[in-house]
């Protein structure tokens, strides 16, 4: 009888926010090894509580912007505030998390032969001026904006992810995730499904930014967390970027009436302005995603929002 293979070591950083901790559960049921590390600036313990007795589950309080030991086979780098709300309030640690924690887990990968994936995000594309947007697209970002901490953030990251696959020959990957959603999501978090969800359970009005008429194409979060697994797995050669997401596009104010409908709310719409430089439109082209990761979200947005409702009416109300 041949030895049985050993456990995938897999570091998640950022395991404590929203995809964190979903990804950390995955790992866990596909038999890896999984050390969490988190700073709990936006994520918090209790998202991971139910792991802490799971053998194999690590959780390790640590902030990414000072250098790590570990000894591991994969690392998921998913710190970083993704909420415009929570990246914006110190806009100078944001920098400082996307781009020094990129290197220091980037520098780990050097040091341990780890495979390593980079949560990049369609904000890489700016406000788009191509619809729906492909890998190619360069993107129109502000760079001196209120956004810009994150995007110019993220995009430095990704800059980062290629400079170490060239210089390093580090296996590298890159994930430009779109708006994805679900249960976990913090009832504070300021994003646009969480506030709609909980306003309309609360019977609080719905706060539409600007005339609603901005769109997004929003994804369900074990969708998601399927096409993370599978990029990180793929061929060594391929390094993305590879967008994504859904791309069944919504306006804002479709997205409010959805929700309205589906919790049954008496809620109304209560306007207010458009944040600055909010992207007008976006929509992720998957082509890249379907052909070489054999990926799609298969939740409807209709099914995942009954889900994310669910959720919400058990801690929210
Ligand atoms: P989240 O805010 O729930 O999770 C981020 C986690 O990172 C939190 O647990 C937070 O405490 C932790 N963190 C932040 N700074 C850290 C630091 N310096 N050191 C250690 N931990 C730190 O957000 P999320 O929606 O789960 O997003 C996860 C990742 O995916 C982020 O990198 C985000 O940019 C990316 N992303 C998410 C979406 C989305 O729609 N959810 C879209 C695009 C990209
Ligand atoms: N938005 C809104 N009301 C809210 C929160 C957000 O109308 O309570 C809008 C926001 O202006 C943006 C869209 O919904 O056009 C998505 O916002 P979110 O913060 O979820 O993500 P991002 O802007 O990063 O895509």
């Amino acid at each position: 009888m041949g030895a049985r293979p050993s456990p995938l070591r897999v570091l998640v950083a950022g395991g404590a926010g929203f995809l964190g901790s979903h990804l950390c559960e995955r790992l866990l049921r596909e038999g890896g090894r999984v050390l969490c590390v988190d700073n709990f600036q936006t994520g918090c313990a209790a998202n991971v509580a139910p792991l802490l007795q799971r053998e194999g589950f690590t959780l390790r309080e640590h902030d990414i912007t000072a250098p790590l030991e570990a000894d591991v086979d994969q690392i998921y780098n998913l710190a970083c505030p993704a909420s415009p709300l929570h990246y914006r309030e110190d806009p100078v640690r944001t920098v400082r998390t996307s781009v020094v924690g990129a290197m220091n887990l980037l520098e780990l990968a050097t040091r341990t032969g780890a495979r390593i994936l980079q949560a990049s995000t369609s904000e890489i594309y700016g406000d788009p001026a191509e619809h729906p947007q492909q890998e190619a697209y360069h993107g129109n970002v502000n760079p001196i904006g209120p956004r810009a901490c994150y995007d110019e953030g993220k995009r430095c990251a990704e800059t980062l992810f290629f400079d170490y696959h060239r210089q390093h020959e580090l296996r590298t990957k890159v994930a430009r995730i779109f708006n994805t959603y679900g249960p976990r999501m913090r009832p504070d978090d300021g994003r646009v499904i969480s506030n709609f969800v909980v306003q309309a359970l609360r019977g609080q009005p719905l706060t539409l930014y600007g005339d609603g008429s901005q769109s997004r194409s929003f994804c369900y979060v074990d969708d998601l967390i399927d096409g993370l697994l599978r990029l990180m797995n793929s061929a060594d050669d391929f390094c993305g970027p590879v967008n994504l997401g859904n791309p069944v596009e919504s306006t804002v104010r479709e997205l409010a009436d959805e929700v309205i409908r589906l919790t049954g709310s008496r809620s109304t719409l209560r306007y207010l302005p458009l944040p600055e430089d909010d992207p007008v439109r976006r929509r992720p082209d998957i082509t890249l995603a379907r052909a070489e990761l054999g990926w799609r979200p298969t939740t409807a947005l209709e099914d995942g929002l009954r889900r994310t409702i669910d959720y919400f009416a058990r801690v929210a109300t």
